[in-house]
Order: structure tokens, then C-alpha cells, then sequence
């Protein structure tokens, strides 16, 4: 499968008053092109500032990005690229849509002003030109009626509108990758479910990767080909979809799963909920960081962190019950939780 992102040994860091925050801790991945690639995790797990680190939008101070870090994009390292070449880059080369479409359009200035204004960022046209082409992205968004829609203000379109006006803004400059960060968090379930179809029907049509940021599996289970999970700056685990739903080998990974609501959920069934809370990446410990929470923890998690161990194809953990010796290489948590 050809890659369009290699992120290599990501780490960043921020610097407050109450010591450097490590909030992405050697963080590397791959992204195919023209696939759907999500990553799940709590908040404060690293997944927004990994995908605003891909978008140049990582403000230094108090940002860093640490030496070392890499995000290959075909074959470059854009970490290296100038001011110029990011501005160039944001836009026609890999857009993002924003969880909160209210406070991420201008309220100040209407639909149509927003998309012509991108539009000739990226494209040497006139106006009449931009226009005409802005009004075929918001129908490409399924906006039903373009004309009145340039005219709103955000302020004045529905929560499902506002998202549509996002997307259809972030596909303006045509971009080869799309990080939707939370596009579906402050919809409701019907609506969601459009904006999901949306973002399918135009990765058929354009071959657009996308890199799909969320807490919620019930979104992933639609659309991601392959998924990351990342806990405490970390990935934890990572899979095509289906040995993260069906062949899950990481504690964090099943908990996440049993934690999120089902219609198979049996009566008697109860959500799991993970007790305790992520460490402080202030002072991240020395061993695996979900040691304080995970019931199947040894010695050696909190002595060291766990390598990643590989299984089928592109399926990989990191968690020390897989090591050779740890003697619990065929685990069921399902099974261990029932005996409790
Ligand atoms: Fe649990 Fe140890 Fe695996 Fe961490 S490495 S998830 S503490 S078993």
C-alpha cells in the first residue's frame, strides 16, 4: 500500500508554568493514500496535537517539536519546511475541519466571502471564477440551496450546516489528505451519520486520504480502514479496523471498546468504565503509562515501557503480556473479567 504520511519518532512538548507537558511522546505511524485512517484515544491522549503538528499548527513557544521528530508527506519532511512552503502546503496539500464549525468560521463575514477568500489563497483566479467554483463545493456538501447559503452568516445556519460549510471550505484547494478532528462531536446521531456519508462519498469521488480524529467508535466502525490507538502521548495499538474491533490485544484497546455504548450490549451487560486517570505528562512514569490502571500489570510494566510487538500484517502492541515470557500471549479479557 503506497504511503502519502510517515510520521517518525513525533514528539512534542509544551512549556508552562508548571513544568513541559510532554504531550506526544515519540509517536510514529503510516498513512496510506486514498485510505481512511483514525485515531481514537481520551482526551489529553496526544491525537489533536499530533494532527495539528501535521497542519503546521503547532504555536513554538510554547510549543515544541522535538529534534528527531519527522512527518514524511510523499517522500518530505515537512518539519523542514519554511513559513512560505507551509502556507502553500495548509489548504492544497492537506486541510483540516475543526470539531467546533461556530467558533472556527469568521463571524463577521458570510459563507460566500469565507470560501471565495480560500479559494483564491490557493488558486490565481478571479472572483466571478472563485465564486462559481465556491458554490460547487457547497453543493458537493450537500448545502441544498448554494445561493442563499453564501449569503448567511454562520451564525445563521444549523449545527449540521455549519459542519457542511467546514467541509466543503477545507476541500476547496482540492487537498490530497483531510484531518477531520472530531467533525461529529457536537452533532446529533442523525446528523452525524450524513457528515460521515459526506466524507465517504468524497473520498469515491477524489481519492482524498483522510485521517479521522475521535474519541467515539461508534464513527470509526464506519469508515476508518486502519486505527490507531494512542493513550498518554503514546500509541498503544494499531490494526486495520477489523483486528482493533474483532483481534483487539492491548488492556487500553478492550477497554475502550467495552466502555462505548452497543445495541449487542446484552441486558445484564454493563459499560466498563477505566477507572483512575491518565498520568500527569508533566512526570510521565518510566514504565507503561497505563500501569495505574490496568489490572493485568507486572513488574516489568513499571520498570520499563513495553516494545511494540507485531502480529498479523500491520497489527501492532505495545504491552509486555506479549512478551515471550510473560506467559499470557493468549489472553481473553473478556473471559478474565467473567471469572472476576
Ligand atoms: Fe497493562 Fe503491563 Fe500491558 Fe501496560 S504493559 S497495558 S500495564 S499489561
Amino acid at each position: 500500500m503506497e504511503k502519502i504520511l510517515e510520521i517518525e519518532n513525533l514528539r512534542v512538548s509544551y512549556h508552562t508554568y508548571a513544568g513541559e507537558v510532554q504531550a506526544v511522546r515519540g509517536v510514529s505511524f503510516d498513512v496510506n493514500r486514498g485510505k481512511t485512517l483514525a485515531i481514537v484515544g481520551e482526551s489529553g491522549c496526544g491525537k489533536s496535537v499530533t494532527s495539528k503538528t501535521i497542519m503546521g499548527l503547532i504555536p513554538t513557544p510554547p510549543g515544541e517539536i522535538k529534534e528527531g521528530s519527522k512527518i514524511l508527506f510523499d517522500g518530505k519532511n515537512i518539519l523542514e519546511q519554511s513559513e512560505k512552503e507551509w502556507c502553500d502546503y495548509r489548504g492544497s496539500q492537506c486541510s483540516m475541519i475543526f470539531q467546533d464549525a461556530l467558533t472556527s468560521l469568521n463571524p463577521t463575514m458570510n459563507i460566500g466571502k469565507q470560501i471565495v477568500e480560500n479559494i483564491r489563497n490557493h488558486n490565481k483566479i478571479d472572483k466571478a471564477e472563485a465564486r462559481k467554483r465556491a458554490m460547487t463545493m457547497l453543493r458537493l456538501a450537500g448545502i441544498p440551496d448554494e445561493e442563499m447559503c453564501m449569503k448567511k452568516y454562520p451564525h445563521e445556519l444549523s449545527g449540521g450546516m455549519r459542519q457542511r460549510v467546514m467541509i466543503a471550505i477545507a476541500l476547496s484547494g482540492n487537498p490530497k489528505v483531510l484531518i477531520a478532528d472530531e467533525p461529529t462531536t457536537a452533532l446529533d446521531v442523525t446528523i452525524q451519520a450524513q457528515i460521515i456519508e459526506l466524507m465517504k462519498s468524497i473520498q469515491e469521488q477524489f481519492g482524498t486520504t483522510i485521517i479521522l480524529i475521535t474519541h467515539d467508535l461508534g464513527v470509526v466502525a464506519d469508515i476508518a480502514d486502519r486505527i490507531v490507538v494512542m493513550y498518554s502521548g503514546k500509541v498503544v495499538e494499531e490494526g486495520k479496523s477489523r483486528e482493533i474491533f474483532f483481534g483487539h490485544k492491548h488492556p487500553y484497546t478492550w477497554s475502550l471498546l467495552k466502555a462505548a455504548p452497543s445495541l449487542e450490549l446484552g441486558k445484564e451487560e454493563k459499560l466498563v468504565s477505566i477507572e483512575g486517570t491518565p498520568p500527569d505528562l508533566i512526570d510521565p512514569p518510566v514504565g507503561c503509562p497505563f500501569a495505574a490502571r490496568c489490572k493485568y500489570c507486572m513488574k516489568a510494566c513499571l520498570e520499563a515501557m513495553p516494545p511494540q510487538f507485531e502480529f498479523e500484517e500491520e497489527h501492532k502492541v505495545a504491552c509486555w503480556l506479549y512478551h515471550p515470557e510473560s506467559g499470557y500471549a493468549n489472553i481473553r479479557f473478556e473471559e478474565e473479567t467473567e471469572d472476576e
